[in-house]
């Protein structure tokens, strides 16, 4: 076995890495105070990005893109998330929906919007599955019709009738095409009767609603979509009807919640380090605190977990890429573990700070914030954890 990262993953890694300390880290934590979250939105660094190439890194080469792999992904995250955990995500969810719509398009749909997306350098992408009244029915889906996505399409001529509400919805409101998960047969449980849409901004009948305001992770932008009679073609459906979940388990879900979770390293390194740093200069009890063995235990216990996550991680990733024997427990066992660890990693770093690591003047508290959003988001952990369960 080599777990050495090759050639392309160090130099994408090195990429990444300048970037985040050139274009994120000096703007970041000023730019997520601003408190209206659409001025805040760093619009310049997602551009800036894009041209060096980030924002299309997982649509295969022969489409215009990099062919970056699940593993690549994660290393490139986690660097991103480095400089800023929201910048990281906004890439992030475009990653995962390009490579899902590469796999689910037609001709005619690539024909559509494969060009508008590699060319304009502000293309994100969003994918709407969560609702008011269904969270995490969606990931721990029930045998009952009563369960998950209720958002519903009516087949009405040549095309659908959309009535519904998304909420939480990363780049909500941002991106220029939504992946829309409906509920085409509400007679049947989700698992059977969900189907896929793609819906642009400026549909008839398609708003935005809330821009969400959020705890961490503040340079992403979740929001609220709104659907009142809003008519999609029947060439805008992506799966077979009633086919959405085994699109979803085919391709959209194997990867994507191990490189999501992957950008909450980014974080958690960057509290690490900081804390390492302040405790080799902060003195008390005559001599620098990374001599009290207690302060030592701390940091050590964070650089455990923070190895111990990457390649717990980078380990199904791997598996994730393989054509078989892969067991997508391994993703979901992975996530949990992952996000607990990097919580638990940035709350140990703010701890060593002391009274300062509370103060918003140093950089600890924002790493606390952001981090805890991956204790929710691409699914519970209790949900993942449901999901894990070795007789399920
Ligand atoms: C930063 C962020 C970004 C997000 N981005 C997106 C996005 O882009 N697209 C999207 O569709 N969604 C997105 N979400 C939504 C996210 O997927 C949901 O918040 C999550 O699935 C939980 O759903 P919920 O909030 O309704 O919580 P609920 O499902 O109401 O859960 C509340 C609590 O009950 C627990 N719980 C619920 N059911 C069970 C059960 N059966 N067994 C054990 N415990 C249970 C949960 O674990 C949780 O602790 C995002 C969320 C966040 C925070």
């Amino acid at each position: 076995m080599d777990f050495s990262l090759t050639e392309t993953q160090l130099s994408l890694q090195r990429l990444a890495h300048e970037f985040a300390e050139k274009e994120i880290r000096p703007v970041a934590r000023e730019r997520e105070r601003i408190r209206d979250p659409k001025e805040r939105f760093p619009w310049e660094i997602l551009e800036k990005g894009s041209r060096l190439g980030l924002r299309t890194l997982s649509l295969p080469e022969e489409r215009g893109g990099a062919g970056a792999t699940i593993l690549d992904l994660c290393v490139v995250g986690e660097e991103l998330a480095w400089g800023d955990l929201g910048v990281a995500v906004t890439f992030d969810q475009t990653w995962k929906i390009s490579h899902f719509l590469d796999r689910m398009w037609n001709e005619e749909q690539r024909g559509r919007f494969l060009q508008a997306f590699l060319e304009d350098h502000r293309f994100h992408l969003a994918v709407g599955m969560t609702e008011p009244d269904a969270g995490s029915e969606n990931f721990i889906p029930a045998d009952r019709a009563d369960h998950g996505v209720r958002l519903r399409a009516v087949r009405d001529g040549d095309g659908w009738v959309l009535n519904g509400m998304k909420h939480f919805i990363s780049n909500g409101g941002i991106a220029k095409l939504y992946v829309l998960v409906t509920r085409t047969d509400p007679k049947v449980a989700a698992l059977k009767g969900m189907t896929y849409f793609m819906v642009a901004p400026g549909t008839k009948g398609f708003t935005i609603g809330e821009v969400h305001d959020k705890m961490g992770q503040r340079l992403s932008q979740n929001a609220e979509l709104i659907f009142e009679n809003c008519r999609v073609p029947d060439r805008d459906r992506i799966t077979e009807v009633g086919g959405g979940a085994r699109a979803r388990a085919g391709s959209f879900s194997r990867g994507s919640v191990i490189e999501s979770a992957a950008t909450a390293l980014g974080p958690a390194r960057a509290a690490y380090e900081d804390a390492v740093e302040y405790a080799k200069n902060r003195v008390q009890g005559g001599k620098p605190i990374i001599q009290h063995q207690a302060i030592g235990f701390a940091l050590a216990d964070c650089y455990i977990e923070y190895v111990s996550a990457r390649q717990t991680l980078h380990y199904a990733a791997w598996m994730a890429m393989k054509d078989e024997g892969y067991d997508p427990k391994l993703g979901y066992m992975a996530k949990a573990y992952a996000s607990e660890a990097c919580f638990r990693i940035a709350k140990r770093a703010l701890e060593v700070w002391g009274g300062m690591g509370y103060m918003t003047e140093a950089p600890m508290e924002k790493y606390l914030r952001d981090v805890t959003s991956f204790l929710h988001s691409a699914g519970t952990n209790e949900a993942q954890h449901v999901r894990s369960m070795p007789y399920l």
